[in-house]
């Protein structure tokens, strides 16, 4: 590993101005469960590393039913799970923080550092795309809001330039009669990276019958996470049943435009995009039934 500088600066502005002053390359250090992998394994070089746990806003969890969830970018995922109003408004984000890495990964890694290493196979990606997050992105000159959705550019890339760092991300307060949740396939339990995975947000009529709005959202399957948009459109309107699930997936299928690697075939994981958002709608919808 290659030596390099650190900065553990206490303000927004101060971390601005350090990864835009910097000669060389200047990353942030959030858990670090990424960043200090690749550093060690020369698949990433840094001169500079700017750890910003010690900024207060990059740590706030601030969560209320009318408000919506303001997560500060570096916020470890323990404190989603372990949060029962955050657990049942954004069951999604929950059911992917509680499933990346183990014990010791949870208590370091940020929702916001597995969105700004920009994997494909990232897993709360999709869930930030269903949940309709938006990313707030702090610089030199200010403040400025992208979509998740708009967030990565390729894998390993994203929206970012020299000198900006992702400050929070923002969910929209939980709507009436909706839910959402996530799943992802591996190989085993834990520990590994999805093969492809699936998010499914749902909102039903008050009688509970039928899908009024959706948001599925695809990881592992293309460069980056995307949305399953001939899947949402059909969605809206559709009784809230078995049949319709499975419809929606064979119609997510089509957003997807998967490789064959080591992990998965094209033909496996576009089966997988079927299955997975035939299952996150089933629970989505369950879970807006049971009022979570
Ligand atoms: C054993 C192990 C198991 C893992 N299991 C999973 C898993 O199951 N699922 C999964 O998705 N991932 C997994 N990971 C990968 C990793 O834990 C996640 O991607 C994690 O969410 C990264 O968060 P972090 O806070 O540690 O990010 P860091 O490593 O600190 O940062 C990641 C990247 O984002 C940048 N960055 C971080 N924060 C910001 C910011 N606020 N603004 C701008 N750039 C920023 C960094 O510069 C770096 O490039 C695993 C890693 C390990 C080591």
């Amino acid at each position: 590993m290659r030596n390099f500088d650190y900065a553990a600066p206490t303000s927004l502005a101060e971390a601005a101005s350090l990864l835009a002053r910097a000669p060389g390359t200047a990353r942030v250090l959030a858990g670090g469960t990424d960043l200090i992998v690749q550093l060690r394994e020369n698949v990433r070089e840094a001169d500079l590393v700017v750890d910003v746990k010690r900024i207060p806003e990059l740590t706030e969890l601030a969560y209320s039913a009318g408000t919506g969830l303001h997560l500060g970018a570096s916020t470890p995922c323990y404190r989603i799970y372990e949060d029962p109003a955050v657990s049942a408004a954004y069951p999604a984000l929950a059911d992917a923080a509680r499933i990346i890495g183990g014990w010791q990964i949870s208590s370091r890694a940020s929702v916001g550092g597995n969105l700004c290493n920009s994997s494909p196979a990232g897993d709360s990606l999709a869930p930030l795309l269903a949940l309709d997050a938006r990313c707030v992105i702090v610089g030199l000159d200010g403040t400025r809001e992208v979509a998740a959705a708009d967030f990565c550019t390729a894998p390993g890339r994203n929206v970012l330039a020299k000198g900006e760092l992702l400050a929070k991300l923002v969910f929209p307060a939980p709507a009436p009669k909706a839910s959402s949740a996530y799943e992802r396939f591996i190989p085993r339990n834990e520990m590994d990276i999805a093969v492809a995975g699936a998010s499914s947000w749902v909102q039903l009529n008050a009688a509970g019958d039928t899908i009024i709005d959706a948001r599925v959202a695809l990881s592992a399957v293309a460069p980056t996470v995307r949305l399953a948009t001939a899947a949402n459109r059909w969605l809206v309107g559709q009784p809230a049943v078995e049949a319709t699930f499975e419809r929606a997936g064979e119609l997510a299928r089509e957003s997807a435009s998967p490789i064959s690697d080591m992990r998965g075939t094209v033909e496996f994981r576009r089966h997988l995009v079927g299955v997975l958002v035939k299952r996150t709608l089933a629970t989505a919808v369950a879970r807006a039934l049971a009022g979570e």
